[in-house]
């Protein structure tokens, strides 16, 4: 696989920052160089906190499925 590198810098390291040049921006996170600080991309927050809500729901309607499944096996089992 290819090793990503910063293009200002040729830095191998990359982190994840609050970005926070006023109140109305507390939400937005940047993704940038370890070494050097070059911005790479820039991601709501909000957004991942979105994302971790819907894959929860899912487990949940996972579960929910799961046992709806078992049930109608055990209703085709005491029909036999
Ligand atoms: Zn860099």
């Amino acid at each position: 696989m290819a090793v990503s590198l910063c293009g200002k810098c040729g830095g191998k390291e990359f982190e994840l920052t609050n970005y926070s040049a006023d109140a109305s921006d507390a939400g937005l996170r940047l993704f940038q160089c370890a070494q050097c600080g070059a911005v790479i991309g820039v991601f709501d927050a909000a957004v991942f906190e979105k994302i971790k809500q819907i894959e929860e729901r899912l487990k949940l309607m996972d579960r929910r499925l799961t046992n709806i499944e078992y049930d109608i096996d055990t209703i085709n089992k005491k029909r036999k």
